[in-house]
């Protein structure tokens, strides 16, 4: 049985980043950028005034006080997006708004609140420095400057840079297209009455979730009962898809029908991790598509989906780094499990003051899924350690983006 490193070595080995197309900007949120961006002009393109004011020739005003205020004859008023119809000249002020461009000859702006209007002048009642409240030509990026880098997460500040620098598009790497196969004759569909042997199909909503929250497109969702045919016809429904998920039928039972019908349709890399909860884990192809059998129980479907599906889909997406770190905290109370598998433990991570803490969330049932509603992250007892002490340092993943 392969451990959990030689597991996501395995396929992390075989995936490399989709190739990147054109995105509209608002469209690229969340993705990964697969260019550098660079400023075509300056950033502002021109000198502009960065308050409601007036446009002066700053020496005039450097000691203007309310005692001895010093009178301004008015000039033609610099609307935000308006021509520069003036210019400045000593004993002159011209009424400036946020965002319009200085006017030749003016330096300094006089902020509407140090000044007072009578008339055709305006009298500056405080001191100023030259050059203040005027935003340079270039100061926040001079023409040509690397603004977004290729392989940075696109969130709204890169999105909005892409519009100031003046990019309609950008290069990314596309969502991946999963489809999601829920299996079992047991499930029953949310909303509908349940059989005396039914449950609900939890974990094809739990697994599309998790897909839409790594950055995948849950492009189909379907459910097969547990016949060869039914299952045939739910990888027929996903031949476009990039990635396919199927949950249960993976194990020995005398129903589970996955691993026949990959084997059919593609090849099973292999089966089975040394791994709580999960081990009935298959990765392999179907088509071209990625195939990853996870196991039926909810709770080893969720964790090996963020073990292994998690990281598949963010080198997709052409993250720098696909896998969560992994941080340490210190136990709050003993934990014990049986050696030769690797526990991933579901957790609650609390911040101390001197570092994480972390306790265990109770019972670790694998299809006890209110052990995954309570934890905010999964804790790893490594296979050669039976029991760790409260108070000993153990690895702990954080689960939130
Ligand atoms: P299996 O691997 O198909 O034998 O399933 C293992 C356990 O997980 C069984 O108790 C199933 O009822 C349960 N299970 C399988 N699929 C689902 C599902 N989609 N939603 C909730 N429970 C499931
Ligand atoms: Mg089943």
């Amino acid at each position: 049985m392969l451990s959990y490193d030689e597991a996501i070595e395995r396929i992390l080995s075989q995936i490399s980043p989709s190739t990147p197309i054109s995105f509209p900007i608002l469209e690229s949120l969340g993705l990964t950028l697969a260019e550098d961006i660079h400023t075509q002009s300056p950033l502002p393109p021109f000198d502009n005034s960065a308050m409601d004011g007036y446009a002066v020739v700053g020496v005039d005003v450097l000691n203007a006080s309310m005692g001895e205020p010093v009178a301004l004859t008015l000039l033609g008023t610099i609307a935000a997006g308006g021509d520069i119809a003036v210019r400045v000249t000593p004993g002159h002020a011209a009424p400036i708004m946020t965002g319009a461009p200085m006017p030749p000859g003016a330096d300094t702006v006089v902020p509407i609140e140090d000044t007072k209007r009578t008339g055709d002048s305006v009298w500056v009642v405080e001191k100023s420095v030259v050059g203040q409240f005027v935003r340079k030509a270039g100061e926040d990026a001079p023409a040509g400057t690397l603004v977004v880098e290729n392989g940075s997460a696109i969130r709204p500040a890169e999105v909005g840079m892409f519009a100031a620098a003046g990019r309609q598009s950008v290069l990314g790497h596309r969502r991946p297209r999963v489809g999601v196969i829920s299996t079992g004759d047991e499930l029953a569909e949310p909303g509908s009455d349940l059989g005396p042997t039914q449950i609900y199909n939890s974990n094809s909503y739990a697994i599309s979730a998790q897909v839409m929250e790594a950055g995948g497109d849950v492009a189909v969702r379907v459910h097969a009962p547990d016949t060869l045919e039914d299952l045939r016809a739910a990888f027929d429904a996903c031949a476009d898809c990039d990635v396919i998920l199927t949950t249960g039928g993976v194990s020995v039972g005398e129903f589970d029908f996955v691993k026949p019908v990959i084997e059919e349709r593609g090849s099973v890399d292999f089966w089975r991790v040394a791994i709580r909860p999960g081990k009935p884990f298959v990765f392999g192809r179907c088509g071209g598509a990625l195939l990853f059998g996870l196991p039926g129980n909810p709770v080893s479907a969720m964790v090996t989906f963020e073990l292994f599906v998690r990281p598949a889909l963010r080198r997709l997406l052409g993250a720098a780094n696909p896998m969560r770190p992994i941080e340490t905290a210190l136990l709050t109370e003993e934990v014990s499990h049986d050696l030769g598998r690797r526990d991933f433990q579901r957790a609650v991570v609390t911040e101390g003051a001197d570092g994480l803490r972390v306790r265990p969330t109770g019972r670790q049932g694998s299809g006890m899924l209110r052990s995954m509603v309570l934890a905010n992250a999964l804790m790893i007892v490594p296979e050669d350690v039976a029991t760790l002490a409260a108070g000993e340092p153990i690895s702990v993943i954080r689960l939130s983006s």
